[in-house]
């Protein structure tokens, strides 16, 4: 079947090495043993995607892809610490400890991911490829940046599309016509702002001009691969870019729709500060290399859903422990019909939610259960970034920073009685408006 692709020019611009920044310094030695392995053996070999666009953008690339016109039959037989994987598209990883080096025969036609092994386990339907040129190979991917190729023979650096230039002037620009490839596959919607967030790239105008009207086709993607997605941009270390960028082009309602209909009604901007606030927060631990959570980084992105919801739920007249727990259920129930967020992560995003409620009470029993529990951190980090929201939660943070180290002291301390539930559970009245606040996001 003649695909789209192959209707696109290519028009060929070899960079020769003094012409460009890309040094074999920046290359993992585990990638140019590949490289030149294949090379030695009469071989095409090429350095291609994200790792051509990371060196020539200045950024330390996460992993590096090679392509070559060997089969993957061939590159096994090179390599004894390789191995073959997929199905209708095989790909050849070359092992080294916890470095994997894929290698990937040019192919033909267009490229839906299914090189990704998460398309492959989804049992997502995958398209017909076929081994081709390097054009081929150059046309199939998605955007011109990731389309260059660093060839090892004498490292130059190929563009058949004018990615060079489009990396120069820090352009993301699709290849061919950007309507047909976002039908192809949505996803590439999702990966303009996510790699235009993550290099500080502009998205080109004809780009980025269907993005809005567009954006329902995201609804026909796999929820395991917008999962898959969604970690990518916001746990990388760019989650405010991305979703500034969703916010910009008309995509954040269509991947979280309760959150986008939330943040649009809430007038005075506490919880689109609060949910920013987490996302920058998240952004902070990864450039420090410390470990971020799913299941916080979806609590905090649907947050703006679940006090939604809780409003809606307690004007009907719900009772308030209820409330919560129908909106924490009603929330996540919604959004898996987008996303597929595991359970692995949904429980304990839930649990952080409903236990913000319990951070208003002061009796001994209950506080002493509330620090013991499991996500207590989790829950009590979240409820220090509400404080974006709304500075009603400096008494609570104080309390449970002070309980921490000794309940006892904590408890002690609430010099206003009006702060601790009786022991009859008669809420208070201050405590009660506070509960009004709580659900409102704020
Ligand atoms: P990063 O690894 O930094 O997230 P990347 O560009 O390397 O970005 P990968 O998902 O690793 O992203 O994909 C590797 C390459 O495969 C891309 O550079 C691109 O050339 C091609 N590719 C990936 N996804 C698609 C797609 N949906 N459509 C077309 N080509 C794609
Ligand atoms: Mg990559």
């Amino acid at each position: 079947m003649p695909t789209h692709t192959s209707s696109i020019p290519t028009e060929l611009r070899i960079i020769p090495r003094d012409q460009h920044p890309i040094s074999r310094r920046g290359i993992s030695p585990n990638a140019l043993r590949v490289l030149y392995r294949l090379h030695e053996a009469g071989h095409r070999a090429c350095l291609v995607g994200g790792a051509v666009r990371d060196l020539l953008a200045g950024l330390a690339p996460k992993d590096f892809d090679v392509a070559t016109d060997a089969t993957p039959e061939e590159v096994r037989h090179l390599f004894r610490n390789c191995r073959l994987i997929g199905r209708r598209f095989r790909l050849a990883h070359v092992v080294f400890g916890r470095e994997i080096i894929e290698v990937a025969t040019f192919r033909a036609n267009i490229d839906d991911g299914s090189g990704d092994r998460q398309v492959h386990d989804d049992g997502r339907l995958l398209r017909d490829n076929v081994y081709g040129s390097i054009e081929d190979d150059a046309v199939r991917r998605d955007f011109t940046a990731n389309a260059l190729y660093y060839d090892i023979a004498d490292f130059s650096v190929r563009d058949y599309v004018g990615g060079f230039e489009d990396v120069t002037h820090r352009v993301m620009r699709l290849i061919g016509d950007p309507e047909t490839r976002y039908r192809e596959d949505p996803v590439r919607m999702l990966r303009a702002i996510r790699l235009a967030g993550k290099l500080g790239f502009d998205i080109a105008e004809d780009t980025a001009a269907p993005l809005p009207g567009l954006a329902p086709l995201l609804s026909e993607a796999a929820p395991a691969r917008l999962f898959e997605e969604c970690l990518k941009m916001f746990l990388s270390g760019h989650a405010v870019a991305s979703f500034e960028g969703l916010e910009r082009h008309g995509l954040l309602a269509a991947l979280f729709p309760e959150t986008a209909a939330a943040l649009a009604s809430n007038r005075s901007g506490a919880l689109r500060r609060m949910l920013v606030e987490g996302l920058r927060g998240t952004d902070r631990r990864v450039a420090m290399d410390e470990p971020v959570s799913p299941a916080f980084l979806f609590a905090v992105l649907l947050w703006p859903a679940y006090c939604r919801s809780l409003m809606a739920l307690q004007a009907q007249g719900l009772h308030t422990v209820e409330a919560e727990r129908r909106a924490a259920d009603r929330v996540t129930l919604h959004q898996l019909s987008t996303i597929a967020l595991p359970r692995r992560f949904s429980l304990p995003m839930q649990e952080i939610w409903l236990m913000q409620a319990r951070f208003s009470q002061r009796q001994r029993k209950r506080v002493v259960r509330t620090l013991s529990h499991p996500r207590f951190r989790a829950a009590f980090d979240f409820l220090v970034l509400r404080r974006a929201a709304s500075p009603a939660h400096e008494d609570d943070i104080a309390f449970w920073q002070e309980a921490q180290g000794d309940p006892d002291m904590a408890i002690a301390h609430q010099a206003d009685p009006g702060i601790s539930d009786g022991a009859d559970g008669e809420v208070p009245r201050k405590r009660r408006r506070r509960r009004r606040r709580h659900a409102a996001g704020e």
